[in-house]
């Protein structure tokens, strides 16, 4: 294996030709944000020319393997090359022009880049899915988002054609695959035979730029919009907050490509900083892999769902060295303090919550450098003013239980997405006041750090107390018998609704007395937590059900517990 050369001259920082620097005084608000944006030729192509210059390290931009020793390296410009080529693909060959809206659902190949930037530059909105999509989900995403082209695999494609005809305006099937089918084109192929020769499209930096479908973890997944400022341009403005990289460093992160974590972690936020983007493609989330990946590459950051983190404290970890890795980053759930501990304890790493949501990006997060408080997702993100509110949208004093909200007046910060597409109704819904609502729980403390106590829809009341499952679920998870648990309001005849935690066991304990195990965990939490919060029904399970993005789906255990499916 051929390790990039990693040698640089002179602190990155300093460079007066980063692209990031380039923006400081907007930053400092002496200059107006600019009227046109576009990610690809504002911050890809101009990484591109100080590449060229010599004034980069000579990093990759991207840096892609598979566990079947494949690699694939790409400078800057032959991001912008092969990009190029790609977007003769998009308007001359499939006819699309700026507006358009694209669904892209493709693993974490390096075609998924390409096309991502390809649209950047002929103005297409890029839809992204995840490969775990049925034909359903697929058919409701085109539906929802009248997408005129689809971008897949040879392995999705029957799917898609089992729908289509419900479709009238999908123009364009494109597919990433060796094979041919009717009605498909080859992406492969068209692409190679595409000249480069390629003019960037102009975009005010209002234009939509993404549509991403949330997670769907309460309801069917919304369509969030984001413009190119939301998202390309954020991460010029919010300082180092959360990645603070430089350009000879790499970022690898596990996430899959439907989910904004990707577009942030993987695509937007380290190429403002020039930084080279790691991808390993893994079929499925394996933790020797994946410990294996971080010994053999010299990666840096390392950004994962606390899934991640879960599964990687269950191995010896003492067994291996990592080779750069200093800096861990966890989002889209609450990160258990003992995992936390454990990763730290063996590691020496900690983990850096990240608080963020489809609709709004980062809100929250523990940036390097920061003091880190178990159990917090740190303090609000640069241009965004978090507060905990109530239900008249006052703002609440320190230490309150309320709602973790944004203001969004009388100027709709930078980040925000544009609208729920096509419903007026809930985009109206999210917002209270003077402030943009997340419909997650919290608190605040005095230094401004936040604490995640739950979505609203899943805090369990019982005999009149309000208890947040995160909390139940973090004491629990101390026992050594707990790989995973999700704790979930129950019905009772006395008290209204009761604390009822799935449990998943450690396999060394799947021989341990069920009964009196039971008793062991509920006098754990007791210890650990205010008593009433213990769970008063436990229920030992195989496994949690989760969205495609790893999250507990504590709304179908509880619809189950209240007989409701
Ligand atoms: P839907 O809105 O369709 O139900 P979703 O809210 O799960 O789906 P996402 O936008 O992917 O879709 O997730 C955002 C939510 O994830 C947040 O509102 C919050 O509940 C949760 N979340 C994200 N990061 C964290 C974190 N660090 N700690 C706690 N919760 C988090
Ligand atoms: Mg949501």
């Amino acid at each position: 294996l051929k390790l990039p050369n990693r040698t640089f001259h002179g602190h990155p920082r300093l460079l007066s030709s980063d692209v990031y620097s380039q923006y400081e005084s907007i930053r400092q608000g002496k200059q107006e944000i600019p009227k046109y944006f576009n990610f690809a030729s504002d911050v890809l192509d101009k990484w591109s020319e100080i590449e060229k210059a010599g004034k980069r390290p000579s990093n990759p931009a991207f840096w892609w393997i598979n566990g079947e020793g494949e690699e694939v390296k790409w400078s800057f410009e032959e991001l912008g090359f092969l990009s190029r080529k790609v977007a003769n693909v998009l308007t001359k060959e499939c006819g699309l022009q700026k507006g358009d809206k694209l669904i892209l659902i493709l693993p974490r190949i390096p075609e998924w880049w390409l096309v991502k930037v390809a649209c950047m530059r002929a103005g297409i909105v890029v839809i992204p899915g995840t490969s775990q999509l049925s034909a359903k989900d697929i058919l409701y995403r085109l539906q929802a988002s009248k997408a005129a082209c689809i971008i897949t695999t040879g392995k999705l494609a029957p799917a898609v054609d089992s729908v289509a005809s419900q479709c009238q305006l999908l123009k364009t099937k494109l597919m990433v695959s060796k094979g041919s089918r009717e009605g498909w084109q080859n992406f492969t192929e068209l692409y190679q035979n595409q000249s480069a020769d390629h003019s960037c499209i102009k975009t005010r930096i209002q234009d939509p730029m993404m549509i991403f479908f949330t997670s769907g973890t309460t309801g069917s997944p919304k369509m969030t919009q984001h413009s190119q400022g939301s998202l390309g341009f954020r991460p010029l403005l919010s300082e180092r907050y959360w990645l603070d990289l430089t350009p000879s460093q790499i970022i690898w992160n596990t996430a899959d490509t439907g989910w904004i974590l990707t577009s942030i972690a993987s695509f937007f936020d380290p190429w403002v900083f020039g930084s080279c983007i790691f991808i390993h493609n893994l079929p499925q989330t394996d933790s020797e892999v994946i410990l294996n990946t971080l010994c053999r590459f010299p990666i840096d950051a390392l950004v994962g769902a606390p899934t991640l983190f879960r599964m990687l404290v269950q191995n010896d970890l003492s067994k291996y060295k990592f080779m750069s890795l200093k800096y861990c980053m966890s989002g889209g759930e609450p990160l258990n303090p003992e995992v936390m501990e454990q990763w730290k304890s063996h590691t020496g790493l900690d983990i850096h919550e990240v608080y963020g949501q489809t609709e709004m990006g980062v809100i929250c997060s523990v940036s390097k450098g920061m003091k880190i408080k178990p159990g917090s997702m740190g303090k609000a993100a640069p241009l965004y003013d978090v507060q905990i509110i109530d239900k008249n949208a006052n703002i609440l004093p320190p230490g309150q239980q309320g709602e973790i909200a944004i203001r969004s007046k009388p100027i709709r910060p930078l980040g925000f997405f544009s609208e729920y597409l096509d419903n007026p109704k809930k985009t109206a819904e999210s917002e209270r006041g003077d402030f943009y609502v997340t419909g997650d729980r919290g608190t605040m403390d005095e230094e401004g750090y936040f604490q995640f106590i739950g979505r609203d829809d899943d805090i369990i009341i019982s005999s009149g107390y309000r208890i947040g499952p995160f909390e139940v679920e973090s004491a629990l998870i101390e026992h050594p018998a707990v790989v995973e648990t999700a704790v979930v309001s129950s019905p009772d005849p006395l008290r209204g609704e009761v604390v009822k935690a799935f449990v998943v066991l450690s396999p060394t304990f799947s021989s341990t007395d069920l009964k009196s195990l039971t008793r062991d965990l509920q006098d754990h939490v007791k210890k650990t937590t205010a008593p009433y919060k213990y769970p008063r029904k436990v229920e030992f399970v195989k496994e949690l059900p989760k969205t495609v993005t790893g999250k507990i789906k504590r709304n179908e255990l509880r619809d189950k517990e209240w007989g409701r499916i």
